[in-house]
């Protein structure tokens, strides 16, 4: 089975992405949405199917696995420091280059016709409220995941307290864990094929009509999320996390890929699990950490709030005053956090930031038709990021690299 000629996973997902390009540049849409749009669509399923149970049982682990509750609670409050900061930096990233490169200056699209339903930004107390479930079961069954979060911590909590009396619960979640990654193992089998299909699809569907017109502000997206990654995540790695950016790439490169093709975090998460594990970060910190950040901590969507405010506002010829930009900075982070780790769901949420500083949201159609694009660059950061943070927290707490990751296990 282990043969060495054997094309590793990693390549045969470049190869189905690369024969999607190909095939999608030939087929028309109805074809594409037939016959290839389906495989891609299996894909999404499968993974989706092994999320709920591997973060409940990941995450209620991970909780109760750091066994001294006080360094829970300090685990916990270093990783939301580091999702907060490095979300707000990645906003702010956007907005810079956006105002240096003026994607939208010169554009000329008509909206007529074009109408998007706005997403009210809900009352702080609400969303507050929201995170906690009124029952748990529901949570699951919806798979909501802030809520799943939130009632799985709790759990390790008490399950923690329980000391030696809760540890065969404990044993039983670390299993159920470690049979979702088996399981994960033979959907990723599957993988190439899936990715074939999702990126043919895009390509039919989208071609390159769409996106030339709107290529600046996809050259923007890009470069100000790639300096994000050069000038902030990998300092920050190698400086915090003590993982050089070699090192770092590789171990990044798989869940990179799934969520590059898929564009949805939450199918990239039992990826990313085992590459923050490989790349050292602790079995606790990253069952604990990972799952939240995959929730909670987009970077990625977050540089794309800020590139897209400033790239509405100046379509719409609406002058964005410093107070602005700084209201889109808050409005970024909080549309980011609450953005679900799915395609498409940071075009919804771009609403909560336009409808803050008043432009129109016909913005949100605009640039509906490259958002798969912008959605590839975002969600393969998005997943950086929770990694990055993983092993930054895990060298804080001397955790890094103490307990070998074997294959298979989490
Ligand atoms: N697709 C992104 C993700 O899954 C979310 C977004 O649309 O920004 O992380």
């Amino acid at each position: 089975m282990a043969c060495k000629c054997k094309i590793s996973l990693a390549w045969q997902m470049m190869i189905g992405l690369a024969l999607g390009v190909v095939v999608g540049a030939f087929v028309d849409t109805s074809f594409a949405q037939t016959y290839l749009q389906p495989l891609g669509t299996l894909f999404i399923r499968l993974i989706r199917m092994v999320v709920v149970p591997l973060v409940v049982a990941t995450i209620i682990a991970g909780a109760a696995g750091i066994s001294d509750t006080s360094k829970l609670g300090r685990v916990a409050v270093k990783i939301l420091c580091v999702y907060g900061v490095t979300t707000a930096i990645a906003v702010a990233m956007g907005l810079l280059f956006a105002n240096l490169i003026q994607p939208g200056l010169g554009l000329n699209l008509s909206t007529d016709g074009l109408a998007a339903k706005a997403v009210k930004a809900p009352a702080l107390s609400d969303t507050l409220l929201n995170i906690v479930p009124i029952n748990p079961m529901e949570a699951m069954a919806k798979g909501s995941m802030l809520q799943i979060i939130f009632f799985a911590v709790i759990f390790g909590f008490g399950l923690a307290a329980l000391g030696e009396r809760g540890k065969p619960v404990l044993h039983f979640f670390e299993v159920v864990g470690d049979v979702m990654i088996r399981v994960t193992g033979y959907v990723m089998r599957y993988a190439p094929i899936g990715v074939f299909g999702l990126i043919s699809f895009t390509v039919a569907k989208h071609g390159l009509s769409v996106l030339l017109p709107l290529f600046s502000l996809i050259v923007t997206s890009f470069l100000a999320t790639a300096t994000l990654v050069i000038v902030i995540l990998l300092p920050m790695v190698a400086i915090f996390g003590k993982t050089g950016p070699v090192k770092f790439f590789k171990g990044i490169f798989e869940p990179w890929l799934v969520a590059f093709t898929t564009c949805s975090s939450a199918a990239a998460l039992p990826a990313n699990l085992n590459a923050a594990r490989k790349l050292g970060a602790s079995k606790a910190i990253a069952s604990f950490s990972i799952p939240l950040g995959n929730t909670i901590n987009m970077n990625g969507t977050a540089v794309y709030m800020g590139v897209c405010a400033i790239f509405a506002a100046e379509v719409f010829g609406i002058p964005l005053t410093l107070g602005d930009q700084l209201t889109v900075v808050l409005m970024g982070v909080l549309a980011a956090i609450g953005t679900a780790g799915v395609p498409g769901a940071g075009l919804i949420m771009t609403t909560v930031v336009f409808t803050q500083v008043g432009i129109p949201l016909e913005a949100v159609a605009l640039i509906a038709g490259i958002d798969r694009i912008l959605d590839m660059i975002r969600t393969s950061i998005n997943v950086v990021g929770d990694v990055a943070a993983a092993l930054v927290v895990s060298n804080m707490e001397g955790d890094l690299n103490k307990e070998p990751y074997v294959e298979g296990e989490m």
